[in-house]
């Protein structure tokens, strides 16, 4: 048997591009646990790559959402509701910014560039959490994982805005965290090391963060997004139960190193 367990529980997974997406690592790690993964894809261009990917897990669901509309978040959890009556994990895998404001100052980030950023890397998290909900509580509760940074608390050159919307990602987990305890919905964010993915690409010296955080961190390399998943697994169970408002970091220990 898996170490962990995660038969009979069903999972929604927002942020697949591809095969190197955080997201996906995350899908294959719940889905070899046992659970039943439901994947949602951006738009139309990403909707084959998508399906690939999902056609290789055991009964996987396939939904739409552009994060932009508060409708289609909306459309997921009712088409959830239909197709899987109960829901136990949620995880938020998405963030973006147009990528003028990722590179140069922060200063210079325009106030509709500000808004983008902040409203899908960090707001999307509220609507989602009080739709899956409902969902969760034919479970008997559940988990819900968001994707952050170490910019979020400290300088990283060319992070910019990006920085700003986990800063803001960070404290809705800790107030929802709060706001859905009495639900027994637990609400954590796991802070990974750079991870070279389509997003990560998108940020002006993202090669040099890669390169200064395996100099540096204890462990001495950069971490896997499978090494994330194992992660977003644990969040996922009953190990976990006790946790919930937590950053849990997953960097090799980067974030403790002051030189
Ligand atoms: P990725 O490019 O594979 O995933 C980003 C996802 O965001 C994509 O699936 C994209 O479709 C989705 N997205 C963007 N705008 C959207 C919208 N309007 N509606 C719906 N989906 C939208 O990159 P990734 O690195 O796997 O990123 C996943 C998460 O992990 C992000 O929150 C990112 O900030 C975070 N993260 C990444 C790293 C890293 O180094 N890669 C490190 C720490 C945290």
């Amino acid at each position: 048997m898996h170490p962990i367990d995660l038969s009979g529980r069903n999972a929604v997974i927002f942020g697949v591009a591809n095969d190197r997406s955080i997201a996906w690592a995350i899908a294959r790690a719940l889905a070899g646990a046992g659970a039943r993964i439901a994947l949602t894809y951006q738009n139309d261009r990403l909707h084959s790559r998508v399906a690939r990917l999902a056609d290789t897990l055991d009964d996987a669901v396939i939904l739409p959402c552009d994060a932009a509309d508060d409708a289609q978040i909306a459309s997921v959890f009712e088409q959830l509701q239909a197709e899987m009556g109960s829901l136990s994990v949620l995880v938020h895998s998405i963030a973006f910014a147009n990528r003028e404001d990722l590179a140069g100052r922060l200063a210079d980030t325009g106030r509709a560039g500000f808004r983008i950023a902040l409203e899908i890397s960090a707001f999307t998290l509220l609507p989602m959490v009080r739709c899956a909900a409902p969902l969760m509580a034919g479970a008997g509760g559940g988990s819900v994982i968001a994707m952050t940074f170490h910019a979020a608390s400290r300088v990283y050159p060319g992070y910019n805005v990006m920085g700003t919307a986990k800063a803001a990602l960070e404290q809705e987990v800790r107030q929802l965290a709060y706001e859905y305890g009495g639900d027994n919905i637990r609400v954590n964010a796991i802070s990974a090391g750079p991870v070279d993915t389509l997003a990560a690409r998108g940020i002006s010296g993202f090669l040099d963060i890669r390169r200064t955080h395996a100099e540096k961190a204890p462990l001495g390399r950069n971490i896997t997004a499978d090494e994330v998943a194992q992660t977003a697994l644990f969040l996922s169970s009953d190990l976990s139960s006790g946790v919930t408002g937590a950053v849990l970091p997953v960097d090799a220990g980067y974030h403790i190193m002051a030189v």
